[in-house]
């Protein structure tokens, strides 16, 4: 007889994106002639880079004849495209890693959702909230969340995030394990200082906690400032696992590529206290686990970090970030509080006239048939706040934001 594990059945289907689109789908019914703008989705709209689609032309051809042909590759990636990483990502910001830290894999979903399977049931877990909510969903899988309290679960440790701490969140008071980080923070868009960041390596070398940073929009970061990688602060390679994904740095939501980084530095405890490496157990679960990202998806990852490669995804983020700055300025006039937006393509707003997410969802899409994402959905600290993506078009920016502000200004 087969049982089936449990805990997925202690997960509430998630309703958001259905909820939106029910809501959207009604209103559309009942006025078939308004033109909706949607401004909620976190996905890309523009192509891939021209390098990207010529590298993987190329590839394909390759595919095409038996001499260059490619069949089961590294597990870990080809070792051109840890090349390029290395050379790119991390030396000029004087971070030495070797390539076997390096573990090429198909988008930050999987290894943010999977690297729990080389953790104990037992680890107590910390997140920000509001939050991404993979890093819950596939602790509750695990085990590890407890049981789900009026939206909390049991034996994970929230930490806030809102308007009060300026979106900062403190260290936990609670005995933690591990600790999930995000920055640029998707859904609130706010980011993290070199001095913040220190502030939490710190906190993890001296509490033996380890973290698991999420870089997915680092190539949104605009300020110099501003750390595009936890390996930037020094220690942070004994005590952090850090993912990276093509999604949002070059349009890859659909070709599927990123990266996870496991140096060799970072351990765990056994139950006898002996450390042990997480590199080599991460190494030996993804070889059992998973077959490596397509040859023509590692090539065209490849063509990212190419001259051309460099300057086409540049122009494209430089276009979502005209879109986050069009919507700021807007808000600004209108006297609504935003968030985020400077260093990543989410605005975070603050619901105006004390309305809840909800309400302000609703309201906003009737008054000005505008769609954005309720803040709640992301966690209970986004009550009152609202999400709105800078992954569309620019005239529909631009006249969502002349709508909102016909109604609110009014
Ligand atoms: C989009 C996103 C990712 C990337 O997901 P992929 O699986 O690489 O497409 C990772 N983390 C966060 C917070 C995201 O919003």
């Amino acid at each position: 007889m087969a049982i089936v594990n449990e805990n997925f059945l202690k997960l509430a289907p998630s309703y958001l994106f259905s909820d939106i689109a029910k809501k959207v789908a009604a209103y559309k019914e009942a006025n078939p002639d308004k033109k909706i703008i949607r401004l909620g989705i976190g996905d890309v709209t523009q192509p891939l880079a021209p390098a990207v689609i010529e590298a993987m032309h190329k590839a394909v051809e390759e595919m095409a004849s038996a001499e260059t042909f490619r069949g089961y590759g590294p597990e870990q990636g080809y070792d051109f495209l840890q090349k390029a990483i290395i050379e790119n990502d991390f030396k000029p910001r004087g971070i030495e890693l070797g390539a076997d830290e390096v573990f090429v894999n198909d988008g930050a979903k999987s290894d943010t959702g999977n690297i729990g399977d080389i953790l104990d049931k037992g680890n107590i877990i910390g997140v920000t909230d509001p939050i991404y909510p993979v890093y819950i969903d596939s602790n509750v899988m695990a085990g590890r969340a407890g049981e789900n309290i009026d939206g909390l679960w049991s034996n994970i440790v929230y930490m806030p995030c809102n308007g009060e701490n300026d979106f900062t969140p403190a260290l936990p008071t609670k005995k933690v394990d591990v600790v999930y980080l995000c920055y640029p923070n998707n859904p609130t868009g706010t980011v993290i200082t070199r001095e913040q960041l220190k502030k939490w390596v710190d906190y993890a070398i001296e509490n033996d906690v380890l973290i698991m940073y999420d870089a997915a929009y680092e190539a949104y970061i605009q300020d110099e400032t501003i750390p595009h990688s936890i390996y930037e602060i020094p220690g942070a390679k004994k005590v952090a696992i850090e993912f990276h994904s093509y999604s949002k740095t070059a349009g890859f939501t659909g070709a599927r590529c990123g990266y996870t980084v496991v140096p060799k530095e970072v351990t765990a405890k056994k139950a006898d206290g002996e450390r042990v490496s997480l590199n080599k157990i991460w190494l030996r679960r993804q070889c059992t686990k998973f077959n490596g990202t397509s040859y023509i998806t590692q090539r065209g990852a490849e063509a990212i970090y190419s001259e051309e490669g460099k300057k086409q995804i540049k122009a494209t983020i430089a276009y979502y970030m005209e879109n986050a700055r069009i919507m700021k300025e807007a808000f600004a006039e209108m006297g609504v509080k935003t968030y985020g937006g400077e260093n990543a393509p989410y605005i975070w707003v603050k619901a105006p006239k004390g309305m809840t997410s909800w309400e302000f969802f609703d309201a906003l899409l009737k008054e000005a048939n505008v769609v954005g994402t309720p803040g709640v959905g992301f966690g209970p600290a986004g009550e009152g706040y609202f999400r709105f993506t800078a992954f569309g078009q620019k005239e529909d920016c631009i006249e969502a934001m002349q709508r909102v502000k016909d109604w609110l200004m009014k």
